[in-house]
């Protein structure tokens, strides 16, 4: 083996990997990332099929400014290098007895198109509600998402204060479920508002009322879908990263960190041993306890033994025809909400009644399909992989989703079907060292999940740092953006 030598390596070129090693590189650093694939953007990735661009991982982008503040910081205008559609629906919603819904980032139109389908008395709710969705994000998000939660700098402020005399009401004591039945009458918009909790991989019967603050995202702060899709995040932040002189060794996998003394100081990859200051892990947490850490390294018991998210079942479907009735995202939602979350939570016939989520972005981005046709995302939530089997499951979902999107659309679909890729939960640990491919790291499904996350610095390992959905705050694009941002301030401070 030879020896080279570096200064910050970052393991992984995630979301949060990949705004970490941005800001690791403006302070300064000599930025190394090491990527087993040959592609940047770990979930955040697309392919293309027969005239079809599909994004693979992602659909939802909300929170554009922190992809932006990426670019200002490297004092360069996000626009000339990342740029996104502001969208005026935020989802269509379907359901088995014919219902339809369409909300949007409107409280006005969204008044009254509850009111309309539900009743003037439950859509005059909406103004509380997203009242109230706003005050819990407010409240939480400068210390529970952009600071850590292991710093005792983050709780030695008055505003904490302000925020611990509000906990009994930000719904931490009771799930999200149970917040919404307070709110609503229709248990049509109590599912609706459930949704939620997949935000983050979680079930609304088990997680806490306070995620009731991530409607405020879209309906508050607006719907978004980015120029080129969703991969432009990660191609966007790489090119930047490589303009700023971030080195990137693809398709190198790491092997093992090198410990000595309680301090990083080296780690191996692609047959070499690379000498480095720190090291920023953007590998599951889980991942790198089991395969990266050297076995004298004591194992965080109680972060480890965190549930995972939630996984998912992805169908790419490239149609020969186009379906106006749908927009950039569309749900269609299963009979028994609460049956469908305890099937994902113990591994039961979760196939048998799923909510099916239809992403279709050639509304926005007409490209992504040739003319007159559609591409289609379509997603089942579905348990992490505990070796299931999917060669068997699959078909039977396939079935029931094509049988649920044929009778909400009232035309028979698999005829339409043109090009077909599938992702199951084990390719997505495949392509991303996710375990059990998770999408979001570990679920939020226990009241005190947020405080047992991985902390972004280790406590006994001078030199190591975490990012990415598996460490605070936790998984999807936005939170693995802050992620990254916690990281490397961090490390920076600790200079
Ligand atoms: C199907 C799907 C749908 C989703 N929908 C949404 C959505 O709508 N909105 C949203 O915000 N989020 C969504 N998410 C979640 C979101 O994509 C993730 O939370 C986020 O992208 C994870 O980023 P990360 O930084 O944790 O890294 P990851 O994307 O997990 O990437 C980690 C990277 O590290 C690399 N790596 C790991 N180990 C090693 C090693 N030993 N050596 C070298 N490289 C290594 C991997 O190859 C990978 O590239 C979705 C995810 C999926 C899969």
């Amino acid at each position: 083996m030879s020896t080279s030598s570096s200064t910050v390596a970052v393991v992984g070129a995630g979301i949060a990997g990949l705004s970490a090693a941005i800001r690791l590189r403006i302070a300064g650093k000599e930025v190394i990332v090491f990527e087993q694939n040959s592609y940047t953007g770990g979930k955040v990735t697309a392919f293309e099929k027969e005239g079809f661009r599909f994004d693979m991982g992602p659909s939802l982008f909300t929170l554009p400014h922190l992809v932006d503040e990426l670019f200002e910081l490297a004092g360069k205008n996000p626009r000339e290098y990342f740029n996104y559609h502001t969208h005026d629906e935020v989802c269509r919603y379907f359901w088995e007895d014919g219902t339809k819904l369409t909300l949007f980032p409107s409280i006005e139109k969204n008044v009254a198109a509850v009111s309309s389908v539900f009743g003037p008395s439950e859509g005059g709710k909406l103004f509380d509600y997203f009242e109230m969705a706003r005050r819990k994000y407010d409240l939480t998000a400068p210390f529970f998402l952009e600071k850590s939660l292991h710093s005792a700098r983050t709780f030695l402020t008055p505003k904490v204060l302000k925020v611990l005399a509000e906990i009994p009401k930000l719904g931490l004591f009771s799930t999200l479920n149970e917040e919404n039945e307070k709110v609503f009458n229709a248990p049509k918009l109590v599912q609706l508002f459930n949704r939620y909790a997949t935000y983050n991989g979680s079930s609304p019967f088990q997680t806490p009322g306070i995620m009731q603050m991530i409607t405020h995202l879209e309906h508050s702060l607006g719907t978004h879908f980015p120029v080129g899709g969703m991969h432009e995040i990660s191609q966007s932040l790489t090119r930047l990263a490589v303009e700023l002189g971030v080195r990137f060794e693809l398709d190198t996998r790491v092997e093992e960190f090198i410990i000595e003394n309680h301090e990083i100081t080296g780690l191996v990859a692609g047959e070499k041993i690379w000498t480095i200051d720190q090291l920023v892990c953007n590998s599951d947490v889980k991942y790198a306890y089991k395969h990266l850490m050297p076995k004298q390294v004591k194992r965080p018991k109680k972060t480890l033994a965190q549930e995972p998210s939630s996984s998912a079942l992805i169908f790419y479907w490239g149609l020969s025809e186009q379906f106006p009735e749908m927009d950039l995202h569309n749900i269609i939602f299963s009979e028994d909400y609460r049956e469908e979350f305890e099937n994902i939570r113990t591994n039961g016939p979760f196939w048998e009644d799923p909510t099916v989520y239809i992403h279709i972005s050639n509304r926005l981005e007409p490209g992504d399909a040739p003319e007159n046709k559609d591409c289609w995302f379509v997603m089942v939530n579905t348990p992490y992989d505990q070796g299931q089997d999917w060669e068997a499951i699959v078909p039977l979902v396939r079935e029931k989703v094509l049988e649920r999107i044929s009778k909400a659309l009232g035309t028979a679909v698999e005829p339409l079907i043109e090009v077909e890729e599938v992702l199951r939960p084990q390719d997505i640990e495949k392509r991303t060292s996710s375990v059990g491919g998770a999408l979001y790291g570990t679920s939020s499904n226990e009241r005190m999940a947020a405080f047992l996350r991985h902390s972004n610095k280790s406590n006994s390992i001078k030199g190591l740092y975490f990012c990415g959905g598996s460490a605070h705050p936790g998984g999807g694009v936005p939170l693995c953006l802050l992620s990254g941002k916690i990281a490397a301030q961090w490390l920076v401070n600790d200079d």
